[in-house]
């Protein structure tokens, strides 16, 4: 008999892990998600099989759960399922940006005899839906594993099994860890591109000529304030405590970087540009 794989939530992150997972195992896919409409274009791409009323129905028998919903959804889905029968062994798990949160809420599984493994697939776009899904989305990415301590290793073999179709490099770090480094690396970056992008929208209102102008490394450096607003709300409420200190850390450079044009050091200044320069050029 095919095992059975449920996801719930099929959008960019959930189609694309379903249809890698396809190319690997021969399975039977559930989907569920709020908007029917998602459910459909699912079933007609043939990303899943089966399109499931509800979570109960979902996770009834399933030996692998996937949630690939917004991370406020996801945590407090993580914690729903636990009232509901689940099969002795399954694997949950999860792609949400964030990680401390839902694997806290995630602990509410641990009467049952399943194991929870978070997860954060480190690639994507700026684009939703699963119309955009694609089975490579992944390819060559770091696929981030958060399994609490005394995690059976097992399981988590068994999770990169499951995913090998992504062909994704898997890197295992604590919950903790991955939010203070995604603050750094993705959350933050997604912070100032957005304020860049509402420093020119004030501009245009005195001067329109100023998004024409836009080209290049304005639109280079903004490209990711084009994501989804309900994906970045969601993150930022879940990593506050990462964000507030890198903001903090930011204003703080910020002043650095305004004294040094105050006081037209240009010596300081050369020395910022090229710092930043050989750390990024060295970056691998
Ligand atoms: P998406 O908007 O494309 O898909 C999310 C889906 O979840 C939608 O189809 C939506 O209808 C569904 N959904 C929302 N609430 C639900 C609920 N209560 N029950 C069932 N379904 C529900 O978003 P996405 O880009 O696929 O992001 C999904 C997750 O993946 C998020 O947690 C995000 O943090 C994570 N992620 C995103 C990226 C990226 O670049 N997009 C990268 C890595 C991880």
């Amino acid at each position: 008999m095919k095992r059975t794989v449920f996801v719930v939530g099929l959008g960019l992150i959930g189609g694309s892990i379903a249809l890698a997972i396809r190319k690997e195992h021969d399975v039977h896919i559930r989907g569920y998600d709020i908007s029917g409409e998602q459910l459909k274009v699912a079933l007609s791409l043939k990303v899943i099989d089966e399109a499931t009323p509800s979570l109960r129905e979902g996770v009834d028998g399933a030996d692998l759960i996937i949630f690939a919903t917004p991370v406020l959804k996801t945590e407090q889905l993580v914690q729903e399922i636990a009232q509901f029968p689940l099969k002795a062994g399954a694997i949950v798990t999860d792609v949400g940006s964030t990680k401390e949160r839902i694997v806290n809420k995630a602990k509410h599984l641990q009467q049952k005899q399943v194991t929870f493994i978070g997860g954060h697939p480190m690639a994507g776009s700026h684009k939703s839906g699963v119309e955009a899904a694609r089975p490579h989305l992944f390819e060559n990415a770091f696929y981030i594993l958060t399994s609490a301590e005394g995690t059976d290793v097992r399981a988590v073999i068994q999770l990169q099994n499951w995913l090998k179709g992504t062909k994704a490099t898997f890197i295992e770090l604590t919950a903790s860890q991955h939010d203070r480094l995604a603050g750094a690396i993705s959350h933050f970056p997604h912070v100032i591109a957005a304020s860049l992008v509402h420093q020119i929208a004030k501009i245009e209102g005195e001067d329109p000529l100023v998004s024409r102008l836009a080209a290049g490394g304005f639109r280079d450096i903004t490209r990711i304030a084009s994501s989804n607003p309900t994906m970045w709300r969601d993150i930022l409420l879940h990593n506050k405590d990462s964000l507030l200190q890198l903001l903090e850390g930011w204003s703080r450079e910020m002043e650095c970087v305004k004294a040094m044009i105050e006081e037209e050091s240009g010596d300081a200044i050369f020395t910022y540009f090229q710092e930043a320069k050989d750390f990024r050029d060295g970056l691998p």
